[in-house]
């Protein structure tokens, strides 16, 4: 889960992360009062969507001005303008897609007086177990270009977890950053607090870019940018609070409230499988003969009826599908529960394009019967090979 800037300098702040005063609007009425209760002289008016870029981002719409997502204002007057071009409008970045995303909120801060940017993230790190820093002096908005053409500027460092923080990491990040003094001293005490953030609120990636050295000599997060282990949020529901809806797609909300895995791709065939390794191979094959998949879903292992239905309702409803293959292995799950399933959502739903329907495992020949006997335009198929085969000519031969 992803929450916005504005939101993660309030988590970060609670850990005493050094960030800018701040007030997030949503109307441009109140963009005037926010900027005089910050008082200026230099104020930022920032676009809150879930995408980095924003800096360098342009607006959909003329009346939108072409000055980026993020833009300096110098009087109270100019914040309000700035919030009557950029709310409501859409900001396409490099992190959008063309479409771009809407803004529904600004995020009105002090301006900083900048001396130099730097770069600072802490992710999990697969590779070696254990939770990374990544750091570079190159910060601001062209990180990664940084990272392609000078990947020596990229510095990244382990913290074991047997230790945790110690004093050494934030010599090292100091280093890394070229900050000597004052500085560093400040580089260790940020470095312990956001790993303490990190760990603590179970998140799986904050970054800070950039994170500044203002010029009176102080270090300052002036963007941040944070995603949470989904697998967690159960035990933070202070965090969960802070999930924008608007920023998600429709069908993947739809299909957590039935605790579905479930993400939303460009492709024409919609997938419904049972376990993440079958819905992969699956994507996978119908790639290999030359479509693309509309979706990852795994139902899980043990789906009920009502799960079932609730899938096939949210697949039938994306208007790219073009044809649905359904690839079950009954091992808990039991494929007289699936037919059963299908047959009640292509009852409620309808069904417009064609459905090929593999089913292998427990209760297969029950399952069978009864898409048989349903009377419904439903091709069958035997194995992978065969059932991807058949939706992609199927498709193939609609257009
Ligand atoms: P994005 O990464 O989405 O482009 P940022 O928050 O990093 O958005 O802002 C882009 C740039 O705007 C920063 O690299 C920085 O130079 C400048 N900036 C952002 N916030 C402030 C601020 N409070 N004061 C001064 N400059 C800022
Ligand atoms: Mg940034």
């Amino acid at each position: 889960m992803n929450i916005h800037e504005y939101q993660a300098k309030a988590v970060l702040k609670e850990f005493g992360v050094p960030v800018s005063h701040g007030k997030a609007i949503f109307k441009p009425e109140d963009a005037a009062a926010a900027a005089k209760e910050l008082g200026g002289p230099i104020w930022v008016v920032k676009s809150q969507i879930h995408a980095g870029g924003r800096g360098k981002g342009t607006f959909k719409e003329p009346e939108a001005g072409d000055k980026g997502g993020v833009r300096l204002a110098k009087s109270v007057e100019e914040v309000e303008t700035f919030a009557r071009q950029m709310l409501g409008n859409t900001l396409v970045t490099v992190q959008t897609g063309p479409a771009g995303k809407q803004v529904h909120r600004l995020y009105i801060e002090d301006g900083s007086e900048i001396a130099t940017e730097l770069y600072v993230s802490i992710l999990v790190d697969r590779s070696t177990s254990r939770i990374s820093f990544v750091v570079s002096t190159e910060g601001g908005m062209d990180i990664e270009a940084v990272a392609h053409a000078t990947p020596e500027k990229i510095i990244t460092f382990a913290v074991d977890p047997a230790t945790g923080i110690m004093p050494h990491h934030g010599r090292t990040l100091a280093r890394a950053l070229g900050l000597t003094g004052d500085l560093a001293k400040q580089a260790g005490t940020l470095t312990e607090q956001l790993y303490t953030a990190f760990v603590t609120k179970d998140m799986t990636m904050l970054e800070i870019n950039p994170l500044v050295v203002t010029k009176d000599g102080k270090l300052r997060c002036l963007d941040a940018k944070i995603a949470f282990e989904g697998n967690s949020l159960y035990r933070h529901p202070d965090m969960v609070a802070l999930r924008d809806l608007t920023e998600e797609d429709d069908k993947e909300i739809e299909a957590s409230k039935y605790d579905l895995s479930y993400v939303a791709l460009d492709g024409t065939i919609g997938c419904m499988v049972n376990g993440a390794g079958l819905a992969m191979a699956t994507m996978d094959i119908i790639k290999l003969y030359g479509e693309e998949p509309a979706n990852f879903l795994d139902v899980g292992g043990g789906a009920s009826k009502e799960k079932v239905t609730a899938a096939f309702k949210i697949i039938t409803a994306d208007p790219n599908v073009k044809g649905i293959l359904i690839n079950i292995f009954g091992g808990i799950m039991k494929c007289d529960v699936l037919a059963e399933g299908v047959i009640a959502a292509v009852k409620e739903v309808g069904l417009n394009v064609p459905l090929v329907v593999r089913l292998e495992g427990t209760n297969v020949d029950k399952g069978k019967a009864i898409i048989n006997a349903s009377g419904l335009n439903v091709i069958s198929a035997d194995d992978l090979d065969d059932a991807a085969q058949k939706i992609v000519n199927a498709v193939k031969g609609a257009r």
